[in-house]
Formats: C-alpha cells, sequence, structure tokens
C-alpha cells in the first residue's frame, strides 16, 4: 500500500462548455501520475468526463463536512501531465479573454478523440403503442428497431426531425418507466497505434547462417542487421527485400530472426517524406541581415521581443525564418512556425524541412485522429524540436520555447471561429512566447493593421524588408533586385461602353496571356469564386433560385457533361438539386447565367485560346487529399500554361516562369459591408501580384475592376503598403474600429425567426444597460446577419464597441454580465466572438 498522498485533493477542468473547476480526492494509487497536467477521468453528475488536473492540494483547509463527500478521480489517462504548466497557463488567459471556458480552451490544446467521455442514451422498456402522443409513440418505436440497443440522446431529435432534443418528453417517458436513460462510457477514438516488427534474434543462434538458403532470407536477414536492436516494421522490411511471411516463418524457426509488437507512428503522407535536399546556403542581402541580427541575436540573449517583419513579396522572409529556427536550436531550443493553411503552402513547408529534416514535426488539418495523436505524443516527449502548422499548432506541447513564427501573420485563416474557443492564433502565439521569454515574429507583406498599430506604438520592433532579392541569372551573376511587377488596371465599365468586353477576360488580358502562350511562360489567373455562375435569374418574371435553408441565392454548377446537366448548389450548407430548363414560376426558358465563376472563366479560356493547358484550383477541385500537391507539381513541372483559381492561387507560390497575373474581378469581397472589406481587398491583390515575375523574368499584373478609383486598387496599383496603411487607418480612427477600438461580437441563432430575433432584442436592452455603466461602450445592434439564416438557423448580431484604452477585462465583463442574465434559453445559441474577423 502506497503511502497517503501529502496533497489528496486534485483541482479538475472538465473539458467541456461547463465553467468551473471542481475537487475530486486522489486515490493514493494515483498519487503520482494525477499531477497538474495530467488529463483524468472523473464523475461528474450523472456523467463520466475527461478532465485537466490544474492544481494539486492538501484538505487541510478544507472544511470537514465537505472533505468525506468529495468523490474519487476514476482514472489518469496520462504517465506523463499532457499539459504542460506554461500550457495550463496560456489556455486560462486564452478562456478568460476569448470569453470560453477553461476545458473549451484546454481541448483546443489537446489532440481530439483521445478522452474518455460518457453520453447519455435511451433504451426503450415499453411498446410504441403503450404510449398515446404521437410523438412518443415515434420515439418508442426507434428504440424498438433498435432491439434493446440504446439510442444516444443527442439523436432523438434527429428521429422527430427536430433540431433540438425533446428534453421535456424524455423526461415523461422515462418518469412513466417506458424508457431508462444511462451514461455509457466511450473510449477514446483515437490511440497508439502497434504493429508487426522484426529483428534479429540476440543472441544470434551462431553457425545456422549456413543453412540460410535463398536470395530473400538473405536479403532480410541483411536489412534486419543494418536497423538494429529497434527492429524494422514488417510490411516496411518485406517491401524492401521482396521477403514474405513464409520467408520469416523459416527464419524464425531457426531462430535467427524474432517478430514482436511495437508502436509505431502514423504520418500523414504528402507533406512527409524524406526531408527534401537542402538548398546551398545563400549570402543574406543586407536588409536580410539586418532582420536576421535583430531576431538571432534576441534570441540568443533570451530577451523575447516581437518583431514585425515586414517584407515585400519575394523579399526573402523565409531566410530570415530559417535563421531565427537555426538560433533557437543552437541555443537548445524549440520553435513553432505557424502557416496559414498548409495545403496552400506546400513549397513553404519544404523550405523549412530542407535544413532541418527530420527534426520538424508538420502537422495539418487533413491528418486523421490517430496520426495528430502520434505526432502529438512526440512532440510532447520532445522528439521534434521544431514544429509547423495551422493555428492550433500555437498550443504544440513544446518545452523550452525559443521563437515562435506567424508566417503571413494578416491571414483570416488564424482566428478561429467555430467551436469556441474563438481565438487568434497570432494573438495567442505573441502571448505565449512573451511568457515564455521567446521571441515571436510576425512576417509579412501585408501586416495586418492591429500590428502596424502595435508596432507604431512601440510594442513590436518593427523591421523593413522594402526589395525583392537580388535575383542569380543562369550564368551565376547576380543583378539588382528584380522590380516588383508593374500593375495595370483595366476599367471594366470603359471596356462595357466601348462593347469590348465579351465574357470575362477584357482584351488587353486576352492580349496579355497570348504574349505568355507565345513565350512559353506561365499566368496565374485569380477569380475569386467558384462554380459557373453564382446567379440565375429568370428573364421574364426575375425569379431566382435561392436555398431552402439558408438566406442565400443557389450557384451554378456545370460538369463537363455541359449545360444540360446544369445543378444548383448552396455553398452555406451543401445543398445540391438540378437546374432545370425552364422558370418553374412563369415557365420562360430564358433562364440567365449571371456573373462569372471559376468554371465559367475556364470555359471561356477553352474558348479563345483552345491549345492553352489550363489548370483550375478551387474547393471543387481540391477536396481530395493531397490534391493542392499535384496541381501545383504539375504546374511547376510546366505540364500546364495557366492556372487558374480562387485565392488559393495568391499564396505562397513561387513559380519562375509566371510573368503574368491577372485579376479577373478584383471587386468580389471589395464592397462587403465589413469594415476589413477595403484591407482584404489590397492584401489579396499584393499577395497575387507578388508571384508575377519572381526570378530573372519581368512580371506584369493586370486588375479588371469596375472601381479603379477605389483605394485598395489605387494602392495595389502602386505597390504602396505605407500609403493604403495610412489612409485606412485615418477611417478606422474615425469610426472607432479596430486598431483603435476593441470590438465584441454576439451571434443569436435558433431555428424559429420570431424568438430569436426576441431573443436577440433582450441581449441588446442588457447590453445596452450594462454599457451605461462603462464609459465609451457603445452597442450596435440587433440586425439580421449578413446571411440571415444558415441551415435552418437564423442569425442575428449585434456588436459591442469600445475604445482601445478599454481593458479588455472591463468590455469582457459587460458581455458576461448579460451571458449570465440573458443567456441563451430555449433551444437557443449565442456565439460570443472576441476581436471578430469578418463581419458576415
Ligand atoms: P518571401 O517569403 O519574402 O516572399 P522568399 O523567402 O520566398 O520571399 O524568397 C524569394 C526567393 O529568393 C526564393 O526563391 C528564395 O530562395 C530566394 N532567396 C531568399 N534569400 C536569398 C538570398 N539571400 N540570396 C539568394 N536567394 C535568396
Ligand atoms: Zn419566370
Ligand atoms: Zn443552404
Amino acid at each position: 500500500m502506497p503511502a497517503p498522498p501529502a496533497a489528496p485533493l486534485a483541482q479538475v477542468v472538465p473539458l467541456t462548455p461547463v465553467d468551473g473547476v471542481y475537487t475530486y480526492r486522489v486515490p493514493p494509487e494515483m498519487d503520482a501520475e494525477a499531477v497538474a497536467g495530467a488529463r483524468v477521468v472523473v464523475p461528474f453528475g450523472r456523467r463520466t468526463l475527461t478532465g485537466v488536473v490544474v492544481e494539486r492540494f492538501g484538505d487541510d483547509d478544507l472544511d470537514p463536512e465537505t472533505a468525506p463527500k468529495l468523490k474519487p478521480l476514476y482514472d489518469v489517462l496520462d504517465a506523463r501531465p499532457a499539459v504542460p504548466a506554461d500550457l495550463l497557463a496560456l489556455t486560462k488567459w486564452v478562456a478568460d479573454y476569448t470569453l470560453c471556458t477553461w476545458g473549451e480552451a484546454l481541448k483546443a490544446a489537446l489532440p481530439s478523440g483521445t478522452g474518455v467521455e460518457s453520453r447519455r442514451v435511451v433504451h426503450g422498456l415499453a411498446p410504441p403503442d403503450a404510449w398515446d402522443e404521437p410523438r412518443g409513440r415515434k420515439v418508442l418505436r426507434a428504440l424498438q428497431e433498435r432491439n434493446g440497443a440504446g439510442l444516444p440522446v443527442a439523436q432523438v431529435a434527429g428521429v422527430l426531425g427536430r433540431k433540438t432534443v425533446p428534453q421535456n418528453l424524455l423526461r415523461r417517458l422515462e418518469a412513466a418507466g417506458a424508457v431508462r436513460l444511462d451514461d455509457e462510457v466511450q473510449e477514446a477514438r483515437a490511440r497508439a497505434k502497434t504493429a508487426r516488427h522484426l529483428r534479429l534474434a540476440t543472441p544470434p543462434a551462431g553457425g545456422n547462417s549456413r543453412t540460410v538458403r535463398g536470395a530473400r532470407q538473405t536479403a532480410l536477414l541483411e536489412h534486419l542487421a543494418g536497423v538494429g536492436e529497434g527492429g524494422a516494421v514488417q510490411a516496411e522490411a518485406f517491401a524492401a527485400t521482396g521477403a514474405t511471411s513464409s520467408t520469416v516463418k523459416s527464419l524464425e524457426a531457426r531462430g535467427l530472426v524474432e517478430a514482436f509488437d511495437a508502436e509505431v507512428e502514423r504520418r500523414a503522407d504528402g507533406l512527409d517524406g524524406p526531408a527534401p535536399e537542402a538548398a546551398p546556403p545563400v549570402d543574406l542581402h543586407p536588409a536580410q541581415e539586418a532582420a536576421t541580427d535583430a531576431i538571432a541575436g534576441a534570441i540568443r540573449a533570451g530577451r523575447g521581443g516581437t518583431f514585425l517583419l515586414h517584407g515585400v513579396t519575394g523579399s526573402g522572409k523565409t531566410e530570415v525564418y530559417l535563421r531565427a529556427l537555426r538560433a533557437a536550436l543552437d541555443k537548445g531550443k524549440t520553435a513553432i512556425v505557424l502557416v496559414p493553411e498548409i495545403a496552400l503552402t506546400p513549397q513553404t513547408v519544404r523550405r523549412f524541412r530542407a535544413p532541418f529534416g527530420d527534426a520538424v514535426a508538420v502537422l495539418h488539418s487533413r491528418m486523421s485522429p490517430g496520426e495528430r495523436l502520434d505526432a502529438w505524443t512526440r512532440i510532447r516527449d520532445g522528439r521534434y524540436p521544431i514544429v509547423i502548422g495551422p493555428r492550433s499548432a500555437v498550443f504544440a506541447p513544446l518545452d523550452n520555447l525559443g521563437v515562435i513564427v506567424v508566417d503571413e501573420e494578416h491571414e483570416a485563416s488564424y482566428k478561429q471561429f467555430d467551436p469556441a474557443p474563438r481565438y487568434h492564433a497570432r494573438d495567442v502565439a505573441v502571448m505565449r512566447a512573451h511568457r515564455a521569454g521567446a521571441v515571436c515574429v510576425l512576417g509579412s507583406a501585408t501586416p495586418s493593421l492591429e500590428s502596424v498599430a502595435n508596432a507604431n506604438a512601440g510594442k513590436y520592433t518593427r523591421l523593413e524588408m522594402p526589395d525583392r532579392v537580388p535575383v542569380r541569372g543562369p550564368d551565376g551573376t547576380t543583378h539588382a533586385p528584380a522590380p516588383l511587377p508593374p500593375v495595370r488596371v483595366i476599367d471594366l465599365g470603359r471596356e462595357k461602353q466601348v462593347r469590348r468586353l465579351k465574357g470575362a477576360l477584357s482584351h488587353d488580358l486576352r492580349l496579355a496571356i497570348e504574349a505568355r502562350l507565345g513565350r512559353g511562360e506561365q499566368t496565374i489567373l485569380l477569380q475569386n469564386r467558384r462554380g459557373y455562375a453564382p446567379v440565375v435569374t429568370c428573364e421574364d418574371c426575375g425569379w431566382t433560385p435561392t436555398c431552402t435553408d439558408c438566406a442565400v441565392s443557389l450557384t451554378v454548377h456545370r460538369d463537363r457533361y455541359g449545360k444540360l446537366s446544369d445543378q444548383l448548389r448552396c455553398h452555406y450548407c451543401g445543398l445540391t438539386e438540378r437546374l432545370q430548363p425552364a422558370c418553374p414560376e412563369c415557365g420562360e426558358r430564358d433562364l440567365r447565367l449571371l456573373g462569372q465563376g471559376t468554371q465559367r472563366v475556364e470555359e471561356e479560356i477553352a474558348e479563345v485560346f483552345p491549345e492553352a493547358r489550363v489548370l483550375r484550383m478551387d474547393l471543387d477541385t481540391t477536396s481530395r487529399k493531397g490534391a493542392h500537391r499535384k496541381i501545383l507539381d504539375r504546374f511547376g513541372r510546366g505540364d500546364a500554361d495557366i492556372l487558374l483559381g480562387t485565392q488559393m492561387v495568391a499564396k505562397g507560390l513561387d513559380f519562375p516562369r509566371v510573368t503574368l497575373v491577372g485579376v479577373v474581378d478584383a471587386d468580389t469581397g471589395m464592397l462587403l459591408p465589413d469594415f476589413r472589406a477595403s484591407e482584404r481587398t489590397f492584401q489579396l491583390l499584393a499577395q497575387v501580384a507578388g508571384r508575377a515575375g519572381r526570378h530573372e523574368l519581368q512580371g506584369e499584373v493586370l486588375l479588371q475592376t469596375r472601381n479603379p478609383d477605389h483605394a485598395a486598387i489605387r494602392f495595389a496599383l502602386a505597390h504602396d503598403f505605407h500609403g493604403f496603411a495610412h489612409v485606412e487607418m485615418a477611417e478606422r480612427l474615425a469610426l472607432g474600429y479596430p486598431p483603435y477600438g476593441r470590438l465584441v461580437g454576439v451571434e443569436v441563432k435558433g431555428p424559429e425567426q420570431r424568438s430569436t430575433e426576441a431573443l436577440a432584442e433582450r441581449w441588446g436592452v442588457a447590453l445596452g444597460q450594462e454599457a451605461q455603466k462603462v464609459a465609451g461602450v457603445e452597442v450596435l445592434g440587433p440586425a439580421p446577419a449578413l446571411v440571415g439564416r444558415v441551415k435552418k438557423w437564423w442569425r442575428y448580431h449585434l456588436l459591442v464597441k469600445a475604445p482601445r484604452t478599454l481593458p479588455p477585462s472591463v468590455l469582457a465583463a459587460v458581455v458576461r454580465a448579460v451571458r449570465d442574465r440573458v443567456g441563451a434559453p430555449g433551444g437557443h445559441r449565442v456565439n460570443l466572438d472576441v476581436d471578430p474577423v469578418g463581419l458576415y
């Protein structure tokens, strides 16, 4: 019997939206493992949940009344704490800042599907006709069909075709003895994987080797001799040597080889595989040198600090990141690199893996839960000092952090919206680095105005790289920096007036493409709308098809069978139906397809340039794993002349033969009712323009627009980030929007319009009352969301606005007070979004 623990109690945060910290007794046999950061299984009301121990303490100060009533922990899931101490503190900060529970924030820091949870399950005890009410009968019938296997309570809603679980009905059924409600514990969905391994038997049964016959046996023995005691995965050894199970059997029988099971790491394909070959070291150019000195200097000195690395596209930011990582590793420290969306930036990931090879773990959104668990476990065990990943990688369980790099820090994908925590990975990165005494590097050609403001205020150190890297010609000589490509604006309104516009591509853009085709150079075309045509309308009565479940019009998609099989699709819920050849309202056969999706532009290119080889990259062509990479590899090999796509083609691509970038419609998104619309448009245009003429060949950019005087267009034309930022900042200041103001978005959702609107109104009133107590706080709304209904749920928005000088905790308290008072009763949902990105 182990000695009773000195600190027999544990504070546990359950990994659910339930708020609070709960106290449990630690049984002596769990004493050593139930330390702060360990995941534990606990009884929670009628349920069983996974939680994280956040503190251990003694029972000295405990009221003798409560102490005996405390329940014991059921189990400890980790031999080593899953959440290191600094991540415990960081997730607590995230929870407080983003207005979610600590448990929700901790969940974001843990691999999904690894906890133990119970769910409520109903079992039927009575036949359907024992109940008179039709809904109850329906539930009992569904239970009867399951022959004793229970139905998870969450699925009862579906049986009745409803959105919410009929709690009331279930309670009545239970009270009448017609059903039984149980809690069933579900095992973890993701666990470590083992595989059969082979190794040479120890001690080797000497002498027998003479009796080995056959090339396969010899090959397998040689292979195993080369891998050592850890052995080789059997399947891999077979693939390498041509050996089979019978080869193993005969070697085993003679005591030469032994088989055993051992854990293996599941590695996602595509981004893994052997590390690419390291590029020869480059000599930094002066701006890179200055940036590297500042960053690496801070890392070496252990000084910490945040750097805003503002470098134009092609200025060599990645090289600076690599030197920062090197500095951290040389000091025995670890590093995190955040990239916006890994599938879109395989080139960037390859460049990080080349010099550091096996020291790098790559996390990405398309990993299976098992692959993710394996990577996470090994990161926690210190196997990988460098982690590259999307926003969630900011929570990677690394100790001894030296640097966090946030590449393309302005990208909206760093903000998580659903589920909570609604955090911004850039801000969490800055905070995590700060707490760890590490350096944070925020890099971009078009930094967010938030970061610019922080640099202006002296909170971040600004590093500028205003020129592209000097080009090295094929003969090995270097030339002056390649200038940023000239940008030309094509005014679509004028083109239409002079009747030169026939489709999506203007006369000048067609000429420019033709010239590239003639010279064997490549073109990137951006059209930020997928599908064929965004809207259909009846010429006669004005009918337009809309989604039955969402308040949006349906987009026409055309497949390779052409017009007759046109489909209508909802881009919000995925609903798909046939486009009928005639108007369902008036029978008119002349339906007009309005607007240009990527498919339609592709069709136009095929008509105008039948010889051109086109690759289309949008959500529809990249849904399969590895599809992005395949398209980009083909383009990189020169198997296509034109890469056409949505904003995916704007990001981080570096192809030497691309000399033309065409933006088919620069106005998409520019006029959205969002105060960041202009900033987003400028960023997108600057990013895509940066894809042209990055190497020896001079590039050119053509922007088609109906708003040639819009600030985003004018400054993109001149590659003038500072000019744009200056004008845009003045506007934000005048309106009190970020970076000069703080915002909290409130989204009220519900399955029924009237009650949802009423709840939004109650929130509005209550927020107004709370806001009066704090100077400067203002409430806007409620108003229907831009898309007022999604997947049958109605949506209303409110916005709470405060000056930047108000501490975030004061603003949070205002919103929290209303959440406690009004909440989200009656099957509604209210999402709070601190520092919202995108006011859709
Ligand atoms: P950014 O990330 O700023 O757009 P990159 O880091 O992709 O720029 O650099 C642009 C190109 O210049 C890449 O092909 C890169 O390999 C190359 N490059 C970067 N730094 C140097 C250097 N000091 N000398 C030579 N080539 C460099
Ligand atoms: Zn009609
Ligand atoms: Zn829909």
